[in-house]
């Protein structure tokens, strides 16, 4: 079954689903994850999706519908929380889809203002070996530039700068956005609000997901 955690770039979804992963459970399917990977491994998908990721757009349905599928695997009866899927409202419906065997049983709103996203995607900087997330002054490393994990070098991700975040958001705005009412119109959305520590958030995600019955 899956827990869609959905809201804009730079609300902490990627964050909070691997906490959530680590703590309670889940396994988490990250679709922008899945798709950098496919860039870095340079396969047909990956030279595809490259140039539309740096300049901040959305990657074609049916791409997409393959990482799903393959991200998503069969049924195990596992809790999947999906981050980055669905974008839109089409795709919200090509995972209803597969509803036999992925339920959705809730979609989580993490709800950030527009002035502190472009904050936090302008100061994030990312492990380029293990993938660990930084932020300028919110989350510094010990060393600048540094990961303390790996001490894998850090780097501002292509689609973190100022023109991407801003197409990014408008994106969010109009093509993601309707998918919020998609779920409030079948019931199934719960809006958690997104400010405040990575902790204080993730008492929030646990309690809004601790009234949910899993198989
Ligand atoms: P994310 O890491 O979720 O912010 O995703 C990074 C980028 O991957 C997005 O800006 C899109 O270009 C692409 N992407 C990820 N998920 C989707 C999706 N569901 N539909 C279309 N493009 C996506």
């Amino acid at each position: 079954m899956i827990v869609v955690l959905t809201g804009a770039p730079g609300a902490g979804k990627g964050t909070q689903a691997d906490l959530l992963a680590a703590k309670e459970g889940f396994r988490k399917v990250s679709t922008g994850d899945a798709l950098r990977k496919h860039v870095r491994m340079k396969s047909p998908i990956g030279q595809q999706a490259e140039a539309v990721m740096a300049r901040g757009e959305l990657v074609s349905d049916e791409i997409l519908f393959e990482i799903l599928r393959e991200e998503l695997g069969l049924d195990s009866g596992e809790r999947i929380l999906l981050d980055g899927y669905p974008r839109n409202v089409a795709q919200a419906k090509t995972l209803d889809s597969l509803n036999e065997t992925h339920p959705v049983v809730v979609a989580i709103h993490l709800d950030v203002d527009a002035v502190e996203l472009v904050n936090r995607l302008s100061g994030r900087r990312v492990c380029g070996n293990c993938g660990a997330t930084y932020h300028v002054t919110l989350t510094p490393p010990m060393t600048a530039g540094v990961c303390d994990k790996c001490g894998g070098q850090l780097q501002q991700r292509s689609d973190d700068r100022e023109d991407s975040v801003r197409t990014r958001l408008s994106v969010y705005e109009s093509t993601t956005k309707p998918v919020l009412e998609y779920y409030r119109g079948k019931g199934l959305y719960q809006r958690v609000d997104g400010l405040g520590s990575t902790e204080e958030v993730f008492g929030k995600l646990k309690g809004s997901l601790s009234g949910l019955k899993f198989r």
